[in-house]
């Protein structure tokens, strides 16, 4: 048996928002949906031979796939005993009904919002006491931020690279009260870098209604560069030329393990160059063209050895990390439901 500690389902290249840097290229009018039926018999294979510790329903917006209850269902069928979650924007609230309702009870799946927009909270917390069955429960977010997961390691690594070489180290975001006032001044200013910052951003809202539904509130609107490059001039996309490990040791997705079309894949980016690029023109020199579409997903009837092979190496940078960034700060967006409609649509 293949075993995976985490894996994401992308169902839609479809998305609704327009958040600069999205990670999937999902702010731009990249379409289409997978149907349910399509692919249910791929993945009934997939859960004789693959088991998953925790698995994600994401998109672009799963929420807008016509078959999202199926996809509900149908996973949690064929991996009950694993954790999941969905990731949406909440912002299509047709769906907030009793049946999307209903099949996440079911299934104990877990919802996780992203806001994208500070001023989006009030209307999505809204939708949300409405869809919820009450006494609801607001868990307090820690006061103790060393206990929130991943802060003092994000924490480290951004201020490591926005720090001038004479500035003093800032192992922790308790220690920025110790910064002089002329570096906290150019880290808020020049780079959205501040302890106020970090904590709206690893606050989030959690809440346990009546029936056991858990749902975070996160505001996300910080986001990194992404592997598609805007190429103003020409209103067409480039992708990075990186040093692939150095975009690897800084990539945010290198454990997002995905699969899409029934194919297993290192991270959603991999599989969505070539996908993006029959979409969209994609300037690129004949060898990263190649590159581009070298890569070999996972598929269901590979025989063990290979499978194995691949599962043990997922982690492990790839050749096809030359097309992220390998330096970055993170930059705040305000997403809009108006669609980013840059590019030339092939
Ligand atoms: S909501 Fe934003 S981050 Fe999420 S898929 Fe849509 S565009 Fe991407
Ligand atoms: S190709 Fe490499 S660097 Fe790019 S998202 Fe995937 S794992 Fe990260």
């Amino acid at each position: 048996m293949l075993k995976l500690d985490y894996l994401e389902f992308y169902i839609s290249h479809t998305c609704n928002f327009n958040c600069r840097g999205c990670n999937r290229f999902n702010n731009y009018l990249f379409l289409g949906h997978q149907r349910w039926q399509e692919h249910e018999e791929t993945h009934k294979k997939w859960a004789e031979r693959l088991q998953l510790d925790e698995w994600c329903i994401i998109g672009g917006e799963p929420t807008l796939n016509p078959d999202i209850i199926k996809w509900i269902y149908g996973l949690h069928e064929l991996w009950p005993n694993s954790k999941c979650s969905i990731v949406t924007n909440a912002s299509f609230k047709k769906r907030f009904n009793k049946e999307f309702y209903n099949s996440l009870i079911d299934t104990g799946m877990r919802m996780d919002i992203g806001l994208h927009d500070q001023n989006r909270r009030v209307d999505v917390t809204k939708t949300i006491m409405d869809f919820v069955k009450h006494p609801v429960i607001v868990h307090e977010p820690p006061k103790d931020l060393n206990k929130v997961e991943g802060l003092q390691n994000s924490w480290r690594n951004n201020y490591n690279k926005i720090k001038d070489p004479s500035w003093p180290s800032c192992e922790s975001i308790y220690d920025w009260d110790k910064l002089p006032t002329y570096i906290k001044e150019e880290c808020a200013n020049m780079h959205d870098f501040s302890r106020e910052i970090y904590e709206s951003r690893f606050s989030p809202v959690n809440l346990t209604d009546a029936n056991g539904l858990e749902i975070c509130i996160a505001l996300e609107n910080y986001f990194y560069d992404p592997a598609l490059i805007r190429q103003e001039e020409k209103n067409n996309f480039t992708l990075h030329n990186s040093n692939p490990k150095r975009a690897h040791d800084i990539c945010m997705s290198k454990y997002c393990h995905h699969m899409s079309d029934g194919k297993l894949s290192k991270c959603g980016q991999v599989d969505l160059f070539p996908k993006f690029s029959k979409q969209f023109e994609v300037e690129l020199n004949q060898e990263d063209k190649t590159l581009v579409n070298s890569y070999q997903a996972l598929t269901v009837d590979t025989d063990l050895e290979e499978a194995e092979k691949f599962i043990n190496t997922i982690k492990e940078p790839i050749a096809q990390c030359k097309f992220c960034p390998e330096n970055y700060a993170p930059k705040e967006i305000n997403s809009t439901i108006n669609k980013d409609k840059f590019g030339i649509r092939i």
